[in-house]
């Protein structure tokens, strides 16, 4: 079965130069919910077989169902493609794809949201089939034939600009990637304001390409913008919010601004365990960048705090034999013998200092020893062979 098939043998192009006819009636509903009544109970039993034959019976059924501005149209087109796509049918699926853009371009014209749409659908596809000199070049062809000023005011064009500049992004043309995200950056503010989705979208896909560019200051005013608007709107319990905290981080850890990131993290952190509780994933994984974070910054009590945190979590939540407990228990005994180090090397100095022998004085600074008698390092005081529990 060819994607052919459904217009009787008929390619796109000879369907829509058919003069219409008058339609026989349906022979069953075809509006959006009666439709997806149908297919919902297919999808959950994974009849993918018996979902397509429906699927392609609602699109060959008289003129009707061709026509692309009907409802079940594009749902029947996009549940066809999911289908083919869950079944790993990804030579179909992309065929069909293109038929149903050409079936767009042709009866919607080229500047329909339908037809736009059809194009983000068929160029995502490519993108993850690798196709990415492909996707690019379909694009590229489609904006080269729109303008700002005449398209910018339509939701699937600067959607189609997003997608453009992460395309070129992943192609490592960060120029001209950040000259589309720019765009698009610009016209979703005149569209929608800065209190919506689309521009905090569009802001993190152009801080994204700032910062590859190296351009880490502007990166980091945008993703700012965003983390308080964010703030503002969705409130400071919102994973949304936590999601901008976290992408803060990272262009202020670029920066090597470990202060701001530690201020980061430890929000996130708190604002984590106060919705999620300790044990949440998200909310370790937070406390496992704030103890990296904090030994980066050679801040070893306050990182042996949190590791002593998340090694009590990880004792009772994996077990001590954990692979994560033992990475944990190896982080803070590596905290604990800088702690125990300097402490020692303060009293090295303040030794010599008390005897006038400082100047020119060298000294290494003895390393605990882990193993035998004497206490782990982790600071339980119990011995190493002992220490929660190590085989
Ligand atoms: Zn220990």
């Amino acid at each position: 079965m060819g994607v052919f098939d459904w217009f009787k043998g008929k390619t796109t192009l000879q369907v829509v130069a058919e003069p219409a006819e008058a339609p026989s009636p349906p022979a069953f509903a075809l509006d959006e919910a009666a439709l997806l009544a149908q297919v919902e109970p297919l999808v959950a039993q994974q009849k993918f077989a018996e979902l397509e034959a429906l699927l392609r019976r609602t699109l060959a059924l008289d003129r009707g169902p061709l026509e692309p501005r009907h409802v079940a149209y594009p749902v029947s087109l996009n549940l066809l493609a999911a289908a083919m796509s869950s079944q790993a049918r990804h030579d179909e699926q992309e065929a069909l794809l293109r038929e149903v853009l050409t079936l767009h371009e042709n009866v919607a014209g080229p500047d329909h949201p339908l037809t736009e749409q059809s194009l983000s659908v068929l160029v995502n596809v490519l993108g993850k089939r690798q196709k990415d000199a492909e996707a690019e070049a379909i694009l590229s062809r489609a904006l080269s034939k729109k303008d700002d000023a005449r398209d910018g005011g339509r939701p699937s064009y600067r959607s189609l600009l997003r997608l453009f500049g992460g395309v070129l992004h992943a192609g490592g043309k960060l120029d001209e990637a950040a000259a589309v995200h720019r765009r698009g950056f610009v016209l979703s503010e005149r569209a929608v304001g800065n209190n919506h989705p689309e521009f905090w979208s569009a802001a993190s896909g152009l801080a994204a390409v700032l910062e590859k560019q190296g351009n880490h200051r502007e990166a980091e005013v945008l993703l700012r913008r965003v983390a308080d608007l964010k703030e503002e709107t969705l409130g400071e319990a919102h994973p949304e919010y936590w999601q901008s905290l976290f992408l803060l981080q990272y262009i202020l850890a670029v920066q090597e601004k470990y202060e701001e990131v530690e201020a980061c993290t430890r929000r996130q952190l708190d604002l984590q365990e106060k919705t999620l509780g300790e044990r949440h994933p998200e909310t370790l994984s937070t406390m496992k960048r704030l103890s990296g974070c904090l030994m980066q910054q050679k801040k070893y009590e306050a990182a042996s705090v949190v590791l002593k945190r998340r090694l009590a979590i990880a004792i009772t939540e994996n077990g001590p034999g954990h692979p994560e407990t033992i990475r944990i228990h190896e982080a803070l005994v590596d905290a604990e013998r800088y702690i125990q180090i300097s402490w020692e090397m303060r009293e090295t100095f303040k030794n010599l200092e008390a005897r006038g022998e400082a100047e020119g004085a060298t000294t290494s600074a003895p390393t605990p020893a882990l193993h035998g008698a004497h206490p782990c390092a982790c600071g339980s005081g119990l011995r190493f062979e002992q220490c929660h529990g190590a085989d």
